[in-house]
């Protein structure tokens, strides 16, 4: 992470915003919206995810744009990727990262993904086998994600102890990062505090972790700060709160970037990006929709009288 962020917000709004609403964003708005972004000081983005296109024609042309964001200066450009194939197409493309998807809850990884969560934990594996196979210097980070971690729509309550398992195995088979997900909005920040304090007193402090939190609820900005306050330091969001929740129609989806943005500049926590640019991006994001509806509250009230952002923008 770079010396002049404290907080990387991690934008996944071309992923998970994207792959939950209706339109389907031609591959070239994908890039408008990224490189706008990207220039708005956004450090990271999720720009698709390589499953198969039947499954998800929104994201059919997730390899395009991967070979068109690595040219942005500066941007890490991160992917999703569900099995070995979409890896191996998505180091193929030039990703930087990539999140592999599992969830903590049996049962939600077997009806989200046909597996057993043993059955991911061993394609993980050829993964990052994969990846050292075919690149000597190692460079593409692969993040282990545990979807679920804080709770489950089949199964309900997911224990602690059972995240903290997960993320060993991940670890010991090569995850560089963990990503944990509060994947269906479940979360409350007490809740979240005490997760992230046990994951940290099992993993230690070198390893990076990431935090994804959906707004299923109203908890979404309070479950990041009650991460941040337990020293997670990456943030997943969505500008705009773009997309839903396939557990729960009607709901709104991740936290909303520029909302995210402003808490954190706002406590004194930089994080690189210039939140009027960021607006700007939203506007042109907003003018691909058709009729999806978007959140956040930052975009209506703007800044409050004397606000100072913690990060200098030249
Ligand atoms: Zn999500």
């Amino acid at each position: 992470m770079s010396d002049d962020i404290d907080v990387l917000v991690h934008e996944v709004g071309p992923r998970d915003g994207l792959q939950s609403i209706e339109t389907i964003f031609p591959t070239q708005a994908k890039l408008e919206w990224i490189r706008s972004q990207a220039a708005a000081g956004i450090p990271q983005i999720q720009v698709g995810s390589f499953v198969r296109p039947d499954l998800l024609p929104q994201m059919a042309d997730s390899a395009d744009v991967v070979k068109e964001a690595v040219k942005i200066p500066g941007l890490i450009v991160s992917a999703l990727v569900p099995n070995l194939k979409g890896a191996q197409n998505a180091i193929a493309a030039g990703a930087h990262q990539l999140g592999v998807v599992m969830s903590v809850s049996e049962a939600h990884n077997k009806s989200n993904i046909t597996r057993s969560v043993e059955e991911s934990l061993e394609e993980f594996r050829k993964i990052v086998e994969y990846r050292i196979d075919v690149e000597s210097d190692r460079t593409t980070v692969i993040s282990g994600g545990l979807a679920t971690s804080f709770g489950c729509t089949i199964s309900g309550l997911v224990p602690v102890r059972d995240v903290m398992k997960r993320a060993e195995q991940l670890l010991a088979r090569g995850a560089d990062r963990l990503s944990v997900a509060d994947t269906v909005g479940f979360a409350n920040p007490r809740q979240v505090k005490d997760l992230f304090d046990e994951l940290f007193r099992t993993v230690g402090d070198n390893i990076p972790v990431g935090a994804h939190f959906h707004d299923t609820r109203g908890l979404g900005l309070a479950n990041a700060f009650a991460a941040v306050e337990a020293g997670v330091r990456e943030l997943d969001s969505c500008l705009g709160g773009l997309g839903g929740c396939p557990y729960a129609p009607g709901a709104s989806g991740n936290i909303v970037t520029e909302d995210l943005v402003f808490m954190l500049e706002a406590m004194g926590m930089k994080t690189g990006v210039d939140l009027d640019a960021l607006l700007q991006t939203r506007e042109l994001m907003e003018g691909y929709l058709k009729g999806e509806p978007t959140q956040g509250t930052f975009h209506k009230a703007g800044p409050p009288l004397g606000f100072v952002p913690a990060t200098i923008v030249a």
